[in-house]
């Protein structure tokens, strides 16, 4: 019989690390070792945590190590989840490593420990010792430390030092191999959790005592066991008697494992009250939808027009085959009111996974899905990597949304991965959006993806008139207010009527920059590039970039004059004036400050379904899949605000934004207004969304990207540089940026022309500052590639990558971003 061997990833994030090493599997775990298992192998003379990542009877090593214990049986990781492991790492130019972490259950990651065993016993170890000639006192002193230690203590690093403290005998230790370094995998952190159970052991077994009466009472009603918390409660006796009844053997006492709870988790009544009967289109997409033999759909919908319907009508009917369904959101504040309808549909089928959950929580919803108890799972990016068996159908709604991009390694786009995922395991995927990311587009009018379309709101409301109101008008008329005199107007006459308002302004914090009228100085934060904003609240200077926070001083720091006043708007600013304007309205703000605490987006939720508010104002966390059909009016306090970023993508981020909040008014019975409030109406962005005209925005963003070349005609690739130390950083970006064009002329002569005409490489913009010059005490520097062909832009990564001297700028960090999103 031949040899089997285990080519093992080490489970380790160092660069060095990121390849497979070879291990002979032992006789007794040959036929339990499957890959993606995590086994303990030696390693460099420890022990090392590590992936099975292939099984062969062949290496190209001779005497190989043998593993030495098999953690995992089952494996922890899918057979999906490693083929999407290795294709991530390449396509994104990450280590497997760094995505392993993605695939991972909450606390999964064990850490190794160090520590020692002795030889002999303390007593022999100090003859030994004396008998090599140490002096006696220091030999006792030995002797006193090996006796107190525990076994335990061993591998604590406070009780190594006290030994290293002893220099020369600790080295004769090792060396006469009295003392044995030994490795130990540290127990995961997260693990399910178990309570008591108790049962009554025997029904002829009887207590004389009434308390163990009572007890045996309680018990032989709830034959499935009891908590002792409860049953002390139920039988109102104490911890004592249930102990005494449990020593006597009349009552037995196991462990039961339960699960941990979400928030948002009630239990919830599938009473079928909510009748789906689909209209013609819809119909005609779910028709389409599952004739067809394509995997990727886009399906374009206007707001309102039921494509969580027909999200749900797809799923049901992959779980009726037995298959697993993911659904994607962009952002836990869309979670609450998805959560309800998917649960209200599927029951406990659905399982939650995003990261403002605790570690015990999403330990026991990742092995619901990995076990297929729970076959729908709802869950925010990262819910990508989960453990699935049998895929067939991934949803990704509001596909357009940036929080699909992951802005730190690996810096994947979850559409991207989707695809992928698709392709792994042949389930559909469904992209869907009102306004779908240009790039989503392009690619169903190009046929990558099969275009779906729903162009009505189901109950035929039709879409809400838009206003535009040009702010430069108002302040020529007198009217310095945050508020335009229509909208003004407006929000009274809705509070007047008893609907609702929502009303987004896309900055949180009170004001936006704090400046001093002598002197100019704007008060930035110490180690950001940035300015500090001013929170109301708890009345303190904050930078968004780091959370540094500092008083608001009463003089400037810089020319002592007390004359430093506030400016901009923020959230926290309206939010006081509305409550000037409006005394008797209710008001819910909704952003990153007013939801950051663990449930707080439940609560503010729970209050916005039942109604239990007049205007609802935030960022544009409000703008988004929120269907509350009393609200008739929203309005937009400056809808030009992220026009003006060096961003390509600004104005179809602003489209995008315009027209989804606008989605929000008018969805239930009476129709609904808008109103932008802008210093820039002329812009197109602006006047498409008024009008509901994405095809008309498609088609003029479109022409302008051919025109510069940029993404879907090209495909971009930014380098990031960063370091505590200026010099260095712009030093190596020059550097990177000389080998980068060197090798782009190289790749130019070897391959003069391509079929599609386009240059291969078009440009090498940078190096330059990157737009936020320092974050947390870091320099930042960027060099962004547009290239007009994936496979020279691979190679011009690579050889680039393994020309750069990395030695000589030990204190840069360089990451690769594929298709950035932050510019
Ligand atoms: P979208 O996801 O496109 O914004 P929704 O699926 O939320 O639209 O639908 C908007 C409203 O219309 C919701 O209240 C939804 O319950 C209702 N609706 C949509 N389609 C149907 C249907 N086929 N039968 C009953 N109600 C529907
Ligand atoms: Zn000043
Ligand atoms: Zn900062």
């Amino acid at each position: 019989m031949s040899q089997l061997i285990a080519k093992v990833l080490m489970a380790s994030r160092a660069q060095h690390l990121d390849q497979l090493f070879d291990y002979m599997v032992p006789e007794d775990i040959v036929t339990s070792l499957q890959i993606g298992a995590r086994v303990v192998v030696p390693f460099q003379g420890q022990l090392n945590l590590a992936y099975v990542w292939e099984l062969t009877d062949h290496s190209d090593f001779s005497s190989l190590k043998s593993v030495r214990q098999l953690i995992d049986s089952p494996p922890l990781l899918t057979r999906t989840q490693y083929q999407l492991i290795d294709w991530l790492a390449d396509y994104y130019f990450c280590s497997r490593a760094d995505v392993i972490q993605l695939c991972l259950p909450p606390g999964a990651k064990q850490t190794r420990r160090d520590g020692f065993r002795l030889a002999a016993s303390p007593e022999s170890i100090r003859e030994q010792l004396i008998s090599a000639g140490f002096q006696e006192d220091i030999s006792q002193k030995v002797y006193q430390l090996l006796t107190a230690a525990t076994e335990a203590q061993w591998t604590r690093s406070k009780w190594q030092k006290e030994f290293q403290a002893l220099g020369v005998i600790w080295e004769w230790l090792l060396r006469s191999k009295l003392l044995l370094p030994i490795t130990e995998i540290a127990k995961p952190r997260i693990s399910s959790k178990t309570i008591r159970v108790y049962r009554w052991n025997l029904p002829a077994l009887d207590d004389r005592n009434p308390a163990g009466i009572r007890v045996k009472n309680v018990l032989l009603q709830h034959p499935q066991g009891m908590a002792g918390p409860e049953l002390a409660a139920a039988a109102e006796v104490s911890a004592a008697v249930i102990k005494r009844l449990l020593n006597q053997g009349k009552i037995d006492c196991s462990l039961q494992k339960i699960e941990r709870i979400p928030v948002g988790f009630t239990p919830v009544e599938t009473d079928g009250t909510h009748k789906v009967q689909f209209n013609p289109e819809q119909q005609t997409v779910l028709d389409t939808f599952k004739s067809s033999s394509s995997r990727l759909f886009l399906l374009h919908g206007v707001t309102g027009s039921g494509k969580t319907e027909v999200y749900f009508e797809a799923a049901a009917e992959a779980l009726r085959r037995g298959l697993q369904v993911l659904y994607l959101v962009p952002e836990i504040a869309l979670t609450p009111q998805t959560l309800a309808r998917a649960r209200n549909r599927f029951g406990d089928q659905v399982a939650l996974l995003h990261s403002n959950m605790s570690d015990g929580e999403r330990y026991d919803q990742w092995f619901k899905v990995k076990n297929g108890q729970a076959n729908f799972l709802l869950g925010a990016r990262s819910a990508v990597f989960a453990p699935f068996t049998k895929l067939g159908l991934v949803i990704v709604d509001e596909e357009h949304e940036t929080t699909y991009k992951q802005e730190e390694t690996p810096r994947y786009h979850t559409r991207r991965v989707v695809e992928q995922l698709s392709e792994i395991t042949g389930a559909k995927a469904i992209f869907g959006s009102a306004t779908p990311e240009l790039e989503s587009f392009f690619a169903a009018q190009t046929g990558r993806y099969q275009y779906l379309e729903l162009t009505r709101r189901y109950n035929d409301q039709s879409l809400p008139e838009v206003a535009v109101v040009d702010m430069r008008e108002e302040l020529r008329n007198g009217n310095r207010n945050i508020l335009s005199r229509v909208l003004h107007q407006s929000i009274a006459d809705n509070l007047a009527n008893n609907e609702q308002v929502i009303l987004l302004l896309n900055r949180r914090g009170y004001a936006t920059f704090i400046l001093c009228r002598d002197c100019g100085q704007v008060l930035k934060c110490p180690s950001c590039d940035v300015a500090l904003i001013y929170h109301a609240n708890d009345k303190v200077l904050r930078c968004h970039y780091c959370d540094y926070r500092q008083k608001m001083p009463d003089t400037c720091p810089k020319c002592h004059s007390s004359r430093i006043r506030y400016f901009g708007h923020g959230t926290q600013k309206l939010e006081e004036e509305m409550a000037q304007n409006f005394p008797q309205a209710r008001l819910i703000r909704m952003d990153l400050d007013s939801t950051s605490k663990k449930g707080a987006h439940q609560e503010i939720y729970q209050k916005l379904v039942q109604g239990e508010f007049d205007i609802l104002l935030g960022t544009q966390m409000i703008a988004k899949g929120l269907d509350l059909p009393r609200v008739t009016l929203v309005g937009v306090i400056t809808a030009d605000s992220s026009l003006n970023l060096p961003d390509f993508r600004a104005a179809e981020r602003t489209f995008h934004l315009l027209t989804q909040v606008a989605g929000r008014a008018g969805r239930g019975t009476k129709p609904g207004r808008v109103i932008f409030q802008t210093y820039n109406p002329a812009h197109y962005a602006l006047k498409y969304a008024q009008h509901h005209d994405y095809l008309g925005f498609y088609q003029e963003e479109l022409a302008q990207r051919r025109e510069l070349s940029f993404p879907p005609f090209t495909e971009l690739f930014r380098f990031g540089f960063s370091s505590i130390r200026s010099v260095k950083v712009s030093a190596a970006a020059e550097e990177f940026c000389r080998i980068l064009r060197e090798q782009q002329a190289k790749i130019a002569t070897a391959r003069p022309h391509e079929e599609s005409g386009l240059p291969q490489v078009i440009e090498i913009l940078g190096p330059a500052p990157a737009l936020i010059p320092k974050v947390q005490d870091r320099f930042r520097w960027q060099i962004l590639v547009k290239a007009g062909e994936p496979a020279v832009l691979r190679e011009l990564v690579q050889s680039t990558w393994s020309l750069f001297p990395f030695r000589k700028f030990p204190e840069v960090q360089i990451f690769r971003d594929r298709n950035p999103y932050a510019i």
